[in-house]
């Protein structure tokens, strides 16, 4: 994170920032194109079971194939794909793709296993179209797949606008029985009231609290303080940024529900993620 903050600070002497606008604008340009000749490839992170070590489900996270400049991160594309308009037709892809996937793992013998879901983040644009629904609602359909085995991943910027269209859309997928989940929960400064009066089922705290345990012993208490707020809301706790083995155990040690992040394992391409998912057991419980 402190990296993307040197990175935004305009230096303009700096060869590395001047490269970094340069592809910017280049990307603008290509991106249409690249969703449109199928560059863009969906990997796949396992979301842990903290009690059983259970994979119940993955999260689906984009990253674009170039050609010339290879694998291009999220966070290099989303946000001019969010400033242009692009991201409606992005978005679709990722939840036709995602869909379609959770599809072949169902009919797959080695992974198929019916409370698998599938996670895909979800930009604040696309809760401002009212076509998001019936998308949403389609895609499933068309899969046979029940609404409860995709759950949309929000950030706290996308939802807390709070103008009449998104809690409209909200209240609409609700309805439709697609999971709800608010991500990077704490990463912004918004109040916590939102908790209880939104539509949400889960809640994915951001990895900044995570990092800390395990080095600084108050942490497990904040974090379980955290976690206490999540469930006295009636939510469940998703806990991200996971990336050794005692802070896994210190989540399941306070009741955490779920985890997910490196130390259960890395975004992996459909390949090497079936495999990780055919071998279900990923941490001992
Ligand atoms: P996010 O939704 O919060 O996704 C989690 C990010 O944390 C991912 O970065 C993931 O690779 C990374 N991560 C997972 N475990 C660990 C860990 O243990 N330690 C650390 N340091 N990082 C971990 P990624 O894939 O680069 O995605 C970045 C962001 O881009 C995502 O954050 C999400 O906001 C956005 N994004 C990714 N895919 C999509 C998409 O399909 N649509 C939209 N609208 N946004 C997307
Ligand atoms: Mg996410
Ligand atoms: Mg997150
Ligand atoms: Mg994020």
């Amino acid at each position: 994170e402190s990296k993307n903050e040197g990175r935004n600070k305009l230096k303009v002497f700096d060869p590395a920032t001047l490269h970094a606008r340069q592809l910017q604008r280049q990307i603008v340009g290509e991106l249409r194109e690249a969703i449109r000749s199928g560059q863009l490839v969906l990997f796949y992170q396992p979301i842990v079971e903290l009690s059983t070590g259970r994979i119940e489900g993955c999260e689906a996270l984009v990253r674009w194939n170039h050609p010339v400049h290879g694998l291009i991160m999220p966070d290099q594309f989303i946000p001019v794909a969010e400033a242009t308009g692009l991201i409606a037709e992005l978005g679709r892809w990722v939840l036709r793709t995602a869909v379609g996937q959770l599809r072949r793992w169902r009919d797959n013998p080695a992974t198929k296993q019916h409370d698998f879901s599938m996670r895909i983040n979800v930009s604040a644009a696309d809760l401002q179209s009212l076509e998001f629904v019936d998308d949403v609602g389609e895609a499933l359909a068309e899969e046979s797949l029940a609404p409860e085995s995709l759950v949309l991943e929000l950030t706290e910027s996308a939802i807390i606008h709070n103008n009449e269209l998104d809690r409209y859309t909200l209240a609409s997928l609700h309805r439709l029985g697609v999971g709800l989940e608010i991500d990077d929960f704490g990463a912004g400064y918004s109040s916590m009231g939102y908790l209880r009066k939104l539509p949400v089922d889960r809640v994915k705290v951001d990895r900044q609290f995570v990092k800390d345990l395990g080095k600084d012993p108050s942490q497990l208490g904040f974090v379980a303080a955290i976690q206490e707020v999540i469930r006295s809301c009636g939510l469940e706790g998703v806990w991200e940024g996971i990336e050794t083995a005692e802070q896994a155990e210190a989540l399941r040690s306070i009741g955490c529900a779920s985890g997910q992040g490196y130390y259960f394992g890395r975004p992996l391409p459909e390949m090497e993620f079936t495999e990780q998912l055919a071998r279900q057991v990923v941490w001992p419980a």
